[in-house]
């Protein structure tokens, strides 16, 4: 059947050529994208591509982005769905980004069912179906081994395709939502264990905050430290190499 989308996607990518030099500059130095092969890296050169061409990546707060900032964002938004696809992000139009840390104004309501308002300091937001916000000060900076703010933020996005975020986003016919929710639950557990005994913790502890953080934070190592997620919960390692289609440990060595 003929697509309209299809097409106007053959038509950008026929006229898309993608600044290389911005590309080796900002992009070429991610840890992130070590051991994919040329094919794969070229796959991420288009959807890059698309997703630049697709959606709207902002400055806010007087932040001027240069094509080279969007292109490093774009590349991590990029790198979980390369075996997925752009539809993935389809409930997503824009990306704003602030210079650094943001406030966010939550409306948030207690036990005796009175509404309170709070603002906190946030480096990342993401809405079910609205933007992803990013602070730019977390994206560029050099965080410690397995965070990643972007694909974090992007993470919930996918986590959102079956509404709210909380952990469970919609797996591919051959996967086991028991079997997930199993592997999932047994490393949270030994986590919220760990962080309540005020023992220190490989991954980002933040995960245990609530399933959906968790399901997050364990995507970010499973790209940014696959190797330390893999010997920490092979489990969960196991069921994210089965949603992403995709194996960094292996292509990374470790
Ligand atoms: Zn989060």
């Amino acid at each position: 059947m003929w697509s309209f989308r299809a097409w106007r996607r053959r038509c950008l990518l026929a006229r898309a050529e993608l600044p290389q030099s911005q590309w080796r500059e900002q992009v070429g130095s991610l840890a992130l994208l070590r051991g994919l092969s040329a094919d794969e890296l070229a796959r991420l050169q288009r959807l890059v591509w698309l997703f630049l061409a697709e959606k709207a990546v902002v400055g806010v707060q007087g932040l001027e982005l240069s094509d080279g900032m969007r292109l490093r964002i774009a590349a991590q938004a990029c790198l979980p769905v390369l075996e997925l696809g752009l539809g993935s992000y389809r409930n997503l139009e824009v990306v704003l980004v602030y210079p650094g840390e943001f406030v966010a104004r939550h409306e948030y309501e207690d036990e005796a069912g009175v509404v309170h308002q709070e603002a906190v300091g946030l480096s990342g937001e993401a809405w079910v179906q609205g933007p992803v916000i990013l602070s730019w000060e977390d994206v560029a900076g050099e965080p410690q081994a397995g965070i990643n703010l972007v694909i974090h933020e992007f993470a919930h996005k996918l986590d959102m395709l079956s509404g709210a975020a909380n952990g469970l986003p919609p797996l591919h016919a051959d996967m086991s939502v028991a079997q997930w929710g199993a592997d999932f639950s047994a490393a949270y557990s030994d986590m919220a264990r760990r962080v309540e005994l005020g023992e220190a913790t490989v991954l980002d502890a933040y995960a245990v905050e609530d399933p959906a953080e968790f399901f997050a934070v364990m995507t970010e190592a499973f790209f940014a430290a696959p190797g330390l997620l893999l010997r920490s919960y092979p489990g969960v390692y196991g069921q994210l190499r089965h949603f992403y289609r995709q194996d960094p440990a292996l292509r990374q060595g470790c």
